[in-house]
């Protein structure tokens, strides 16, 4: 075990959080349907239009919500198979600080800059 390496309680803390920000978008994605099965009567026309608004304004939170569950999903399957914490490409330790930080990454910082770097490259 090195320095880099995260124990079973660190774990279990972001699981907990991944947990909490997994609800709190399912709550809010049920609170979203709710209101389309029943929208609100509109008085008049510019309440039609702000309604609309509204709705594209919802649908992106919408689509960037099941972005982040998504990672979540990704996230928890890691800490269950044990995987969690670990580079994707060199399987090295990425750190708790950075775990803490981000808790969706799956690279490590030297990971993380050398494909930043390849994809500068290609521009
Ligand atoms: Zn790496």
């Amino acid at each position: 075990m090195n320095s880099g390496d995260i124990n079973s309680m660190e774990v279990n803390a972001i699981k907990e959080c991944l947990l909490e920000q997994k609800a709190a978008i399912l709550n809010k994605s049920v609170e979203f349907k709710l209101e389309q099965m029943n929208p609100v009567q509109a008085a008049d026309e510019s309440e039609v239009a702000s309604q609309d608004i509204n709705n594209n304004i919802s649908i992106h939170l919408l689509e960037r919500n099941r972005r982040s569950l998504m990672m979540i999903e990704v996230a928890l399957g890691k800490i269950a198979d044990g995987t969690y914490g670990l580079c994707e490409v060199c399987e090295d330790h990425i750190g708790l600080r950075r775990l803490k930080a981000r808790p969706f990454t799956t690279l490590c910082i030297a990971c993380m800059e050398e494909r930043e770097d390849s994809l500068k490259s290609y521009q």
